[in-house]
């Protein structure tokens, strides 16, 4: 079978090779997809929640060698990759209970002779994409409550990060599950290996997490036959700091989100909103954080920011600092490229309108400072943006925690917290960043459709 190199984004070297599939393979895929899907139907949720629970325990067993893999084919730093591992069992554990609880509804009928039922159903073999910077968690958080609803899964992982999903799928079969349930199929050629899943009808269900790009495409590829569709896209996370706020939490949060995974997450801060009043303080604290970062081998237990995943990535956040740094912003710390694929963890300010850091979202250790007024304006600002998928806001003030709260047009909000996400609760986007939501029940309910039943007495 052919394959493709998979390399360290830390050293340049080759970690190992991955199958390429390519559209033969998907539909063989996708035949084993639907034969298998009936009779996974058919087991209970007990029985399937059984199932989830051994294989969560097998992910926690292996929790430092799917942690050092992780690292070695996309580079977040090996403590990071650890809390992933839990991260991603957490998926598993919680739908292997939460599966039980699809209920339905008895709805009162209209006539004397009728009963009317509401009941779930698993809405088919799903096609699951998703993205490198969390090869674990984007994996389980989809294919846990897949399985738990009764669907089949074919998952295609990133190109950068095959292995980690190789992995999960060797231990859902060790654990004793089917391996025609959930399948992984990879690939260097994802447009190819994708076309016979959106082709074919009997897939009901696409599942996409990436970047708005390439979602919109995928979209328009699902409706071709009318799929199911649930998309976790790209984020633009505004983070907002008022003048009433705890600085050092908010710097302290601020560190946490905006360096996790070297900028390269979905829900880290890319714009940081400021009061002009306490900007001078937090700025000086934030650059002291950012001065004491530890830059490196992301295996080595020390380092705290690795490399970019690849030479694009560094390109974009290089992009982003010259194009601010040409309108007028400065650098406080940091804004060097390289060696190879790391860049320098880097504390912009005097960032404004009409600088391209502040329109798109950077994917980079890059975090650019705005000073505000006005709670208004800075609200305005936070939306004014494509993008819905995560905001932040700082503040000792009940009403304006609220307020603003509620103001802000997206789906993720933290106020006075940094690190919202936990598998209960609902994750996903408003306009541009996505359509439906995982984690908790919300993340189940993608899975299931509604079917009514109308029973007429004799
Ligand atoms: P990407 O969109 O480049 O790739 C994501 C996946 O899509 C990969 O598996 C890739 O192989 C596949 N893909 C690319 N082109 C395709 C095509 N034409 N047909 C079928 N599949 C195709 O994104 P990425 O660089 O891997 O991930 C980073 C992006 O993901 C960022 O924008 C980030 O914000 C987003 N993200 C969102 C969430 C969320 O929950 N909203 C979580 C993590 C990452």
């Amino acid at each position: 079978m052919r394959t493709f190199n998979v390399t360290n984004p830390a050293t340049g070297t080759n970690i190992g090779a991955a199958p390429d599939a390519n559209a033969d393979d998907a539909r063989a895929a996708i035949e084993r997809s639907i034969a298998a899907f009936p009779r996974w139907k058919a087991k209970t949720a007990f029985e399937r929640g059984e199932l989830l629970r051994r294989w969560r325990d097998l992910i926690l067993k292996h929790e430092d060698a799917i942690a050092r893999l992780m690292t070695s084919e996309m580079g977040k730093p090996i403590t990071e990759s650890r809390g992933e591992v839990k991260y991603a069992a957490g998926f598993v554990d919680w739908y292997a209970e939460e599966g039980k609880r699809a209920y339905g509804d008895i709805i009162q009928s209209h006539v004397a002779t009728k009963r009317l039922l509401a009941t779930r159903q698993p809405v088919g073999p799903v096609y699951a994409v998703t993205p490198w910077n969390f090869p674990a968690a984007m994996v389980t958080r989809k294919v846990a409550p897949a399985l738990a609803a009764g669907c089949t899964v074919v998952l295609k992982p990133a190109e950068q990060s095959p292995l980690t999903a190789i992995r999960l799928a060797e231990l859902w079969v060790e654990a004793g599950g089917d391996a025609d349930v959930f399948q992984v199929i990879t690939t260097g050629d994802p447009a190819a290996v994708s076309e016979p899943f959106f082709a074919d009808a009997r897939v009901r269900k696409l599942t996409f997490t990436g970047s708005t790009e390439v979602g919109k495409v995928l979209y328009a590829q699902a409706a071709r036959t009318v799929k199911r569709v649930s998309l976790e896209l790209g984020g633009h996370a505004p983070f907002l700091v008022f003048e009433d706020a705890d600085i050092a939490s908010a710097v302290a949060q601020v560190m946490a989100t905006k360096f996790r995974n070297a900028g390269q997450t979905c829900v880290c801060a890319n714009r940081i909103y400021v009061h002009a009043s306490i900007r001078d303080a937090f700025v000086a604290q934030m650059a002291t954080a950012v001065q004491a970062l530890r830059v490196g081998d992301p295996l080595n237990e020390a380092t705290q920011v690795g490399p970019l995943v690849d030479r694009a990535g560094l390109e974009k956040v290089a992009g982003h600092v010259a194009d601010a740094v040409a309108k007028g912003a400065r650098v406080a710390v940091g804004g060097q490229s390289g060696p190879g694929l790391f860049f320098a963890p880097t504390l912009l300010v005097d960032v404004a309108a009409g600088m391209r850091i502040l329109d798109e979202e950077t994917f980079g250790p890059v975090a650019p400072v705005v000073t505000f007024t006005v709670e208004a304006e800075a609200v305005a600002a936070a939306n004014d943006t494509p993008y819905g998928l995560a905001a932040y806001l700082w503040t000792r003030d009940l009403g304006r925690a609220f307020r603003v709260a509620e103001a802000l047009d997206y789906g993720i909000v933290g106020v006075n917290d940094g690190l919202p996400a936990t598998p209960h609760a609902p994750f996903g986007g408003v306009k541009a960043s996505g359509v439906g939501r995982e984690g908790g029940r919300w993340g189940l309910e993608e899975y299931l459709d509604v079917k009514y039943v109308s029973i007429a007495l004799p």
